[in-house]
């Protein structure tokens, strides 16, 4: 099944780590990003940044590292993971932060 280029996003917004997701549009890839934050796409729609686009990413090309790799897009594995301690960790310094007043 031939399959149009691949669209590769960095996703941004507040609060969050960027997300990078492959995704035909915008607003599918705001929704990849909400699944990858665990959040509902509703909370972030609104809030998400459009850092970067890139039209027929690479395959098998870690976005994150650029290292070669076997697996789905857009990342590899060791990254995912990056990835998502990156995610945890900001998540629980904002949450302190936000108990300490410090936010806003
Ligand atoms: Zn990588």
């Amino acid at each position: 099944m031939a399959k149009s280029k691949d669209i590769l996003w960095e996703v941004g917004c507040e609060g969050h780590t960027d997300a990078w997701v492959v995704a035909d549009s915008w607003e599918l890839a705001t929704v990849a990003a909400a699944r990858f934050w665990g959040v509902p796409w509703r909370e972030v729609a609104s809030q998400c940044e459009m850092k970067s686009k890139i039209i027929g990413a690479p395959r098998n090309i870690c976005c994150r590292c650029g290292r070669t790799y076997f697996g789905g897009p857009p990342m590899c594995e060791v990254c995912k993971k990056d990835v998502k301690l990156e995610e945890e960790h900001l998540r629980r310094r904002l949450h302190r932060a936000y108990r300490m007043g410090k936010v806003m």
